[in-house]
């Protein structure tokens, strides 16, 4: 904020600066249209100056690690407790959960796993069961075929390299069928609280909103972005803040910026509205 308070008071000399010489030559100001039409000479130099300064400033007037700050201090105030809201009771129901919970909604997912688990309750008995079987306790959400597969896969890799228990690794975990990256460090921070920052659709377009990230392509650019600015202990936090911030307030087809608390320092908002008031 002392960049920003800065670079406008610069802003504001320079361009009235030039105002008041203008006044004095030319007679009484009558707005920015006759700034510009009279913008000719030695005073020019100094508008150019204010009108670039005004830019600058709207451009770089928050660092990077400012923005971080200020979304953290938000957050860390408005929303001290922050999880999934995935149901589950053990690591491996954890697993289950995510790797249902791809292109599905947690509340679909909670809906399945009830019955799932007490058809399958343990590693074992999903490491046995068939495909078919697995299939039928799921196809009310997305992909059925691919994710039953895939569950299957899961415990049975479990019990043959792991002994049955989930490991905490993300290599380990990215081993798993139906484990990439994403769900590697969703069990990471949820069951083991590592600084793992999972990125799914809602992180990675909240995060760029609201100026957390630039120009990042891909889910692992915005996860090093992330990690390079959130404290380390606070990372498993920061991944559900943005999770729930995304599925509830910052949507992707309409953000409800009216409703947020953070669009003092959110990139997007100010992006929206700079035309406001001209
Ligand atoms: S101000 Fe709007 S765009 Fe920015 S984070 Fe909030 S809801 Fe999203």
């Amino acid at each position: 904020m002392q960049t920003i308070a800065i670079s406008n008071a610069i802003c504001v000399w320079l361009c009235c600066g030039a105002n008041r010489f203008e006044n004095k030559k030319l007679g009484k100001f009558k707005g920015p249209a006759q700034l510009i039409e009279r913008n000719q000479g030695k005073n020019r130099n100094r508008i150019d100056c204010g009108f670039f300064f005004f830019i600058f400033a709207e451009k770089y007037a928050m660092t990077k690690k400012e923005r971080f700050q200020k979304v953290i201090d938000y957050f860390s105030k408005h929303q001290p407790v922050a999880e999934t809201e995935l149901v589950y009771r053990e690591p491996f129901e954890l697993i289950v959960a995510v790797i249902l919970s791809a292109q599905c909604t947690d509340k679909r997912v909670n809906i399945i796993t009830p019955e799932f688990f007490k058809s399958f309750p343990t590693v074992e008995t999903l490491a046995a069961a068939s495909v078919e079987h697995i299939f039928e306790l799921i196809k009310s959400c997305s992909y059925p075929n691919n994710k039953a597969k895939h569950l299957q896969g899961m415990a049975r890799t479990l019990l043959a390299e792991f002994n049955g228990v989930v490991p905490s690794g993300i290599d380990d975990l990215q081993k798993l069928p139906g484990v990439g990256r994403k769900t590697a460090n969703v069990i990471a921070a949820v069951v083991f609280n590592k600084p793992a920052m999972a990125v799914d659709t809602h992180v990675f377009r909240v995060s760029a909103r609201i100026g957390l990230t630039t120009n990042s392509r891909t889910p692992l650019d915005t996860e090093k972005q992330l990690v390079k600015h959130i404290p380390e202990k606070l990372i498993p936090l920061a991944h559900h803040w943005l999770i729930l911030h995304g599925r509830y307030v910052c949507q992707a087809r309409k953000p409800k910026c009216k409703e947020c608390g953070l669009t003092e320092f959110c990139r997007y908002f100010a992006s929206m509205n700079k035309d406001v008031g001209k």
